[in-house]
């Protein structure tokens, strides 16, 4: 039978307007760099997607090299897409990026204007799609002129192949220049994709303040460092999670001091009210620059639990300095 989405689904979840852009996005977004590959079950990643847009979850984030094997994670969102979504897609907002290694030789890497324009073609055919709707630079080239990779970005939009662009993992000073060279451009920039979660907190080091005053929208990837920061791990290392099975996230990652800091992190959690999935989502989001967090899920459960996030994201002072204080450890 073809899916048919729940009705109330806008009623259930917040819509941060993206820096001063006109566009909104769902404060909870949904990753796909894994479980939707094609070594991934196609079925539970049909029903990962349902249940996100179920939930008033709008935006889908993608890359060209996501699956594995790379390029299928865009295969697979295109043929669901197809199948289930097809009428749905002025309500979905779609976000793709190139920058990782993608193909052999000098053209399927970094920054060029030769290689963006190329990945970006292959996307949209894998997705089977006219455009996306956010197009990033996925990680700062060193070689490449800043003025070439924004002039791309630039290009895509005019080609009318992404309504928006995006940059992501871009430290401060290299942020500013290209913010800077896309509005001369005529392209201001939506948004920046950097790490961030209690684990990872480097953009509080002059990023956020950057994209504040700059009227750029942010999109903390990784807020549950993986997994790191749920209650998964406290005890033992389960063989289905992502510590188990994935390079990303090794074993040796969840050392005696990390245990430490997650059972703290989950005692402050169980005080709030809430798990600790919820309450480290919830700090990310506490932030008014902060415009959504980037999740992640491996099956549905996982996001019907992670959404429970935003019903408390307010942290007394006392809250934040007891997370501090753990984080410090
Ligand atoms: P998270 O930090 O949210 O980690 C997600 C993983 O944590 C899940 O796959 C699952 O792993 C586990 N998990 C999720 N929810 C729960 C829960 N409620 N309880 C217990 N475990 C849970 O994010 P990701 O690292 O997956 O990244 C999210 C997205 O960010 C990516 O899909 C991608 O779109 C983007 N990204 C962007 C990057 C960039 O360079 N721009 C780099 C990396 C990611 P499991 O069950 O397998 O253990």
């Amino acid at each position: 039978m073809s899916y048919i989405p729940v009705s109330s689904r806008y009623q259930s979840m917040k819509y941060n307007r993206c820096g001063k852009s006109g566009l909104q996005l769902s404060a909870v977004s949904l990753g796909l760099w894994h479980n939707f590959g094609h070594v991934d079950q196609m079925e539970n990643s049909r029903n990962i997607l349902k249940l996100a847009f179920d939930s008033g979850i709008t935006h889908f984030d993608l890359a060209n090299n996501y699956g594995p094997p790379p390029g299928s994670a865009e295969e697979n969102f295109g043929n669901i897409l197809e199948k289930d979504f097809g009428s749905y897609r002025d309500e979905i907002i779609i976000s793709t990026k190139a920058g990782y290694t993608m193909w052999d030789g000098p053209y399927g890497d970094w920054g060029s204007k030769k290689y963006l324009i190329s990945s970006l073609d292959q996307s949209l055919k894998r997705m089977q799609l006219d455009y996306v709707d956010i197009f990033y630079h996925h990680r700062p080239d060193p070689e490449t002129p800043l003025e070439e990779t924004m002039g791309a970005l630039d290009l895509i939009v005019r080609q009318g192949k992404a309504l928006y662009v995006g940059i992501s993992n871009y430290r401060p000073d290299d942020a500013a220049k290209a913010i800077k060279i896309l509005r001369e451009l005529g392209t201001p920039c939506l948004i920046h994709q950097p790490k961030y979660s209690m684990f990872e907190r480097w953009v509080e080091n002059g990023l956020l303040d950057l994209l504040g005053n700059e009227g750029v929208g942010c999109i903390p990837f990784s807020p549950l460092a993986q997994g790191m920061l749920t209650d998964k791990y406290l005890h033992g290392i389960p063989t289905d999670s992502r510590a188990a099975r994935n390079a990303f996230l090794k074993e040796s990652h969840i050392t005696p001091e990390r245990l430490t800091q997650i059972q703290k992190l989950n005692d402050i959690a169980h005080q709030r009210g809430q798990r600790l999935a919820h309450m480290a989502l919830a700090w990310v989001l506490k932030d008014s620059r902060v415009t959504s967090v980037l999740i992640g899920a491996s099956r549905p459960e996982q996001l019907t639990d992670s959404l429970q996030c935003l019903v408390n994201t307010k942290f007394s002072n006392e809250e934040l300095e007891n997370i501090n204080e753990v984080l410090s450890i």
